[in-house]
């Protein structure tokens, strides 16, 4: 399961309480109906968590969980203390050795008919099942860093490549020439989620976030509101240090090349209660977890004050919100939560969240070839590139959203193949969506693309193999309906409907 927290915080145009789950770009009020951006993305934001225990019941916890210890004691001073954890999440993509397995059958497309309309009803009381049920489970293995795969799951569809092609055929068991590197190959995609301490606290262990993540309301940081409740604990680990911790993975020996896309690192001070008590004839420190209500430390030694105290230093950015309207026209502009690209259906004209500005982007729209009725038009990053072993020319990356990201990555790739020829048309022209990948996560999937491409001998670590980017242009693709799905003309490939997002 794919936990994203809820940030609350309240509207700035009618100040109603606001909620919007983590990640959002693009926010409505339930109250005003104002359409808001959400600014700050790709900057370190911070966040807190308001504590539900009072000081009294604190102090009656602690004795209470001493008592059932069998230790007589005796409380000295309670103080509530705002530990920072950084917070980690990113769209992983993988190029992995495939294990043997038999070969798929060509799927027929007639099969997909759309999702029910009890679908998202289904899965939403799926997750709320699962959430219940396993709650104990995500903490450990949030605990541990484990990830979880993004796509979203819809295991009744068959899992194979969506296209219209002959059977493959395994030619090695015939004794003849080995397949393509290509095919031992296997693309996977993985949602990664980390949560972990982001100060030294020698003595109390890595304590993690995890077991409760899932129902965490994260507030915007605001130094004054934690001072007056509590001590703010000063961060010690860089955002350096822990983008390569968060990073780090014991990975499988199968994985061949790693990608991480739309990486976001955050910083969420979480409240705890630290008693001071006389245990024994000897001063040792009970550590409250102020939201769940639980003892995580009933016996830390009184030198962690000293970590505790360390002061807090410099200025936290926190997200912030502007009126989402064409910056040409005024008119609002249509968007899904996660969009990064927005397209003004007044005046036609692209914008790109930069910092906290809307900044404009051009585009191209290609004509479709002689005689294909065109049903929708899609985003994609059209990128020339430069780098070791001749890469295409140019590689075409989808910038729209999509529930199957392995469909995603063998479109960029069939299109980088095919470097197909096409006109642009000067035909007045609508667009009808946004895009939720920006030019760097192009370049990203476009370096996972080559290396898919280059096959299982020539892949290196990112950083082995610099790829430049000389330009990036926003180009709309015709796609036509075919049964239930939508037909790239040039590739012949075909994208599902009800995997649209
Ligand atoms: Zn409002
Ligand atoms: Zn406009």
């Amino acid at each position: 399961m794919n936990s994203r927290l809820t940030v609350s915080t309240g509207c700035p145009s009618c100040g109603a309480p606001l909620d919007f789950t983590e990640g959002s770009h693009a926010i409505q009020c339930g109250h005003c109906r104002s359409r808001l951006l959400v600014t700050g993305r790709k900057q370190l934001l911070s966040y807190f968590i308001s504590p539900k225990l009072d000081v009294h019941r604190a102090v009656a916890k602690a004795l209470l969980a001493l008592k059932e210890e069998g230790v007589e004691c005796r409380v000295i001073e309670p103080r509530l203390y705002f530990i920072p954890y950084y917070r980690l999440t990113g769209h992983d993509f993988l190029w992995e050795k495939s294990a043997p397995k038999p070969k798929i059958e060509p799927i027929d497309l007639s099969a997909f008919s759309p999702d029910p309309p009890q679908a998202d009803l289904t899965m939403t009381l799926q997750v709320a099942s699962d959430f219940l049920g396993d709650l104990w489970e995500i903490g450990k293995k949030m605990y541990r860093g484990e990830d979880e795969p993004l796509s979203e799951p819809d295991e009744s569809k068959p899992t194979g490549p969506i296209e219209r092609k002959q059977p493959v055929v395994d030619l090695r068991r015939k004794g003849a020439a080995p397949a393509s590197e290509e095919e031992e190959m296997t693309f996977r995609d993985r949602y990664v989620e980390k949560n972990f301490i982001a100060c030294d606290l020698k003595g109390w262990g890595s304590y993690s976030l995890g077991v409760r993540a899932a129902v965490l309301r994260l507030e915007l940081f605001r130094k004054e509101v934690l001072e007056a409740q509590g001590t703010i604990v000063g961060v010690t680990l860089s955002s350096e240090e822990a983008l390569r911790q968060g990073m780090r993975k014991a990975e499988p020996e199968n994985v061949l090349y790693r990608q991480v896309l739309g990486r976001v690192l955050s910083l969420i001070y979480f409240p705890f209660w630290v008693i001071r008590v006389q245990r024994q004839g000897e001063e040792r420190l009970v550590f409250l977890d102020a939201v769940s209500e639980r003892a995580v430390h009933s016996d830390a030694p009184i030198s962690l004050l000293e970590f505790l105290g360390r002061p807090a230093s410099g200025e936290a950015a926190t997200v912030g919100f502007r009126p989402l309207t064409c910056p040409n026209c005024g008119w609002d502009l249509p968007f899904d939560p996660e969009d990064i690209l927005f397209f003004c259906t007044s005046c036609a004209r692209g914008w790109q969240i930069e910092g906290s500005a809307l900044s404009p982007i051009d585009y191209q729209v290609v004509s479709p070839p002689a005689g294909a009725a065109v049903s929708r038009y899609l985003p994609f990053w059209v990128l020339q590139a430069e780098g070791e072993g001749n890469p295409p020319a140019r590689f075409f990356l989808p910038a729209f959203r999509y529930r199957r990201l392995k469909l995603l990555g063998d479109l960029a790739k069939r299109l980088s193949k095919a470097q197909p020829v096409y006109t642009v048309s000067t035909a007045p022209f609508v667009p009808s969506q946004g895009g939720c990948y920006d030019s760097e996560d192009a370049a990203s999937l476009a370096r996972f693309t080559w290396a898919g491409m280059r096959g299982t001998q020539e892949m290196k670590p990112p950083e082995e193999k610099p790829f430049f980017v000389r330009s990036a242009t926003l180009i709309w693709f015709p796609f036509q309906f075919e049964g239930n799905a939508l037909r790239d003309p040039f590739t012949g490939m075909s994208l599902p409907q009800n995997l649209f997002v």
